[in-house]
């Protein structure tokens, strides 16, 4: 069988596996349905080496050579062939500014209605919940976290340039929202970043229940 040749044969086999068991996992919870969303593992911090996934792969479905190793500006390393999700660049910047062992994005439902509705105060505080100490450095439910939310945008270059910014400007941060797109969450490891978007999903859910959105306009 082709298929198992390639994928035997195929380095970094325990750094693919592990990063399309998480995957298959937030896809269960139906947070990045067909192909949305993109997931990476940083394989080097200098120079910079990421695991990420390919473009326009089905993430329920993904498999070992769905995967593909690009460096610095998000460009391919040597030897590869295709393209990288088309946020590889976004990816490569949260990598750059914290150091992260891995950067997970998933498009829910909640985080795609929270993001549209708090775009134009620039993000909304999570407080007073439990499930925050599931945020790396948080110890209790009394605290506040804020969520940035930055305008979407298909002008990744541009886009890069306002996260670079704001990771300087907040450095403690473990995620951000996109607004009408998706999280961006991060973490020390894969087991970390799994974590965090866990936990922001929980509490993106309880935060949407509880927000009057406004009407949806339609036709
Ligand atoms: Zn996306």
């Amino acid at each position: 069988m082709p298929t198992q040749t390639f994928i035997e044969s195929e380095p970094l086999l325990a750094e693919r596996r592990a990063l399309c068991r998480v995957v298959g996992e937030l896809a269960a919870q139906g947070w990045c349905q067909g192909t949305g969303g993109n997931f990476s593992v940083t394989l080097d911090q200098g120079p910079l080496r990421l695991l990420i996934t390919r473009s326009g792969v089905h993430k329920r479905h993904l498999a070992p050579e769905g995967l593909m190793v690009i460096g610095p500006a998000g460009r391919p390393v040597e030897g590869e062939t295709g393209r990288p999700s088309a946020e590889a660049l976004l990816h490569a910047e949260i990598v750059a500014a914290t150091g992260a062992g891995s950067v997970l994005h998933v498009h829910s439902v909640p985080n795609t209605l929270l993001g549209e509705h708090f775009a134009a105060p620039g993000g909304f505080v999570l407080r007073g919940y439990e499930m925050l100490k599931g945020l790396e450095g948080i110890t209790t439910h009394e605290t506040e976290v804020f969520v940035p939310v930055l305008r979407n945008s298909q002008d990744m270059t541009a886009l890069a340039a306002e996260v670079a910014g704001l990771l300087v400007e907040q450095p403690g941060l473990h995620g951000f929202l996109l607004a009408g797109h998706g999280l961006y969450a991060w973490g020390a490891s894969l087991d970390q970043a799994h974590r965090h978007v866990e936990i922001f999903e929980f509490l993106f859910e309880c935060a949407a229940r509880r927000t009057p959105f406004e009407p949806f306009t339609g036709l």
